[in-house]
């Protein structure tokens, strides 16, 4: 059975690998900070030193890092995954990243007679661990279809968006309705706390109309417990607002909502709630 490689074993990355390996795929892994490695090792996967000792022994290899600046020092660094790109060679970025961000990688990975997708995901921890994250996948359309059965095991639905970019794009654009969402959710939390009312009452009133979805389910529960254990990071939901709010200046459209939702993330993590869940925002919003 062929290599496959697997950079960056953060909340998202460490499951999305397991869940390759449980599939029965041999994987060789790479993280920054080596010590993430031991519980996919003890699983079976190899781990590399580098990304490109991953790259150059697999044809096809993933990655899910932070922002765009980790998926460029994973990709161009020293010992990057680039140095290990060669004829034929798959990459494909799963990172949420920004358009601009994307092309770069995939222009540097073709240069080298490599082949490049991205491929950045919807769905948070739970899903990453179910194998049921959708996939947002655009760039190589042959590495798309050698990457399904991968996508496979890691999703329950992969689409294929066309030119790289586009992947990016639609995956800002859906956070960006996610991060919007979760800023109005805890202002009307803080404004029923500060009104006398009972936060279990909006929350029973909200999930028995139109606008009951599975995220204020679940995060109104955790926010009322104040339990902010991260699935999908504070610093991470800024960053995929920030860069939404630049792809808007980009195109000239008006995103009045949307920014303000960054600025309450921004306070959040200024306040030092970076690395607590997305919706610990509620504690800025309501301070
Ligand atoms: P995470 O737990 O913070 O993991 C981030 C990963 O990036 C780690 O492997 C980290 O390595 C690595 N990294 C950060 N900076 C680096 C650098 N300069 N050089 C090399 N490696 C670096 O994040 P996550 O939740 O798994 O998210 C990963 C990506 O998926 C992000 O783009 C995020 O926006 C996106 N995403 C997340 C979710 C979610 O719910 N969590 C859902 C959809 C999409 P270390 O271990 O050494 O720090």
């Amino acid at each position: 059975m062929e290599n496959i490689g697997f950079l960056g074993l953060g909340i998202m990355g460490s499951a999305m690998a397991n869940n390759l390996i449980k599939a029965g795929f041999k994987v060789t892994v790479w993280n920054r900070s080596p010590e993430k490695c031991a519980e996919l090792a003890a699983l079976g996967a190899q781990v590399a030193a580098t990304p490109a000792e991953v790259t150059s022994s697999c044809r096809i290899s993933f990655a899910m890092l932070a922002d765009p600046e980790a998926a460029q020092a994973v990709c161009f660094g020293p010992g990057g995954a680039l140095e290990g790109i060669g004829a034929g060679r798959g990459y494909v970025d799963m990172s949420t990243v920004d358009a601009a961000t994307a092309r770069e990688i995939g222009q540097a990975v073709c240069d080298k007679g490599g082949r490049f997708l991205e491929a950045p995901v919807s769905g948070s921890k739970k899903p990453a661990q179910d194998g049921t994250l959708i996939i947002l996948a655009a760039g190589d359309r042959g590495l798309f279809d050698e990457a399904l059965p991968y996508f496979e095991k890691m999703g329950k639905k992969s689409l294929f968006l066309g030119e790289v970019g586009r992947g990016a794009q639609m995956k800002l654009i859906v956070n960006m309705t996610m991060g919007g969402m979760m800023a109005i959710f805890c202002e009307a939390l803080a404004l029923t706390a500060k009104a006398g009312l009972d936060t279990a009452d909006l929350l029973e009133v909200i999930d028995a109309g139109a606008m009951a979805n599975p995220m204020f389910k679940m995060k109104g529960a955790q926010i009322a417990a104040g339990a902010f254990d991260p699935a999908f990071p504070l610093k991470h939901m800024q960053k995929d607002l920030r860069l939404a709010v630049a792809l808007g200046d980009a195109l000239d459209q008006p995103l009045f909502s949307a920014a303000a939702a960054n600025e309450s993330f921004k306070k959040a993590k200024a306040l030092g709630f970076s690395d607590q869940d997305f919706c610990g925002v509620f504690q800025a919003i309501s301070s």
